[in-house]
């Protein structure tokens, strides 16, 4: 049996370079993007092995499920980003245990970060597809717009956007959803003023993709470690 770092290592490859692939396609430098390992419903070994392969960011999607993981292996080990919803009452623990929370996605988690005084980097989370089943802003420039604002008033350093796309078959859904997000972007940075780098977008089956609209972080679970035993998307 192939050891789990190995497994990894060589998904990996593939996976680099199929981001070189998708990057040559638009003239994107392939070593602006990166990859994200997708630990969640896996035992803390995975983030070991993903680290081991030389990936520094690892995405959880349950803040309780990840903080378990994190202290087992210590906060320093990794770059920890918060991927999955938020509630109200977990915003401590997630801020004490992680680096990045990814999916901010109400404007009463953006006070509450601020009310405690923290700042960790911060990505908000638009539901591009629209979907019901899904979290996230609306993808609405005004609405954003003063979501952004006031994150700015609190001096919280929002530093882009994440997004799932749709869950449909063929892939032209899940593109115009990344392409989107993109536009989204650049005219909040005009209006605004202000610089927004980061679009956390793409995962395993439509990464290459979101390379092509502009991802900065690809956020991959499935194809570095295979199946999971549940399917727990961003719910
Ligand atoms: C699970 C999850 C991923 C990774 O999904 P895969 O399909 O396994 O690559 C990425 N982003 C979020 C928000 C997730 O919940």
């Amino acid at each position: 049996m192939l050891k789990l770092v190995d497994k990894v290592r060589d998904n990996l490859e593939a996976v680099y370079s199929e981001i070189a692939d998708a990057a040559a396609e638009c003239g994107r430098d392939p070593g602006e993007i990166t990859v994200m390992a997708v630990t969640k419903t896996h035992p803390a070994e995975y983030i070991t092995a993903a680290v081991e392969c030389g990936i520094l960011h690892i995405g959880e999607n349950r803040v309780s499920e990840g903080g378990r993981k994190i202290k087992e292996l210590g906060k320093d080990y990794a770059v920890f980003h918060a991927i999955g919803v938020l509630h109200r009452k977990e915003v401590r623990q997630a801020l004490r245990d992680f680096h990045w929370l990814d999916a901010v996605d109400k404007i009463e988690i953006i006070e509450e970060i601020a009310r405690r005084k923290a700042s960790p980097q911060i990505l908000l989370e638009v539901n591009t597809s629209g979907e019901e089943a899904k979290m996230g802003f609306p993808p609405d420039v005004v609405l954003l717009e003063s979501v952004l604002g006031r994150a700015l008033e609190l001096e919280l350093p929002v530093q882009g956007f994440l997004t799932v796309g749709p869950l449909c078959k063929d892939l032209s859904g899940q593109r115009k959803a990344f392409e989107d997000l993109r536009v989204l972007r650049d005219s909040l940075e005009t209006r605004l003023s202000v610089s927004l780098p980061e679009l956390s977008m793409g995962m395993s089956d439509d990464f290459a993709l979101a390379v092509k609209e502009g991802a900065t972080t690809v956020r991959l679970g499935r194809r570095l470690f295979g199946y999971r035993e549940t399917c727990q998307v961003n719910l």
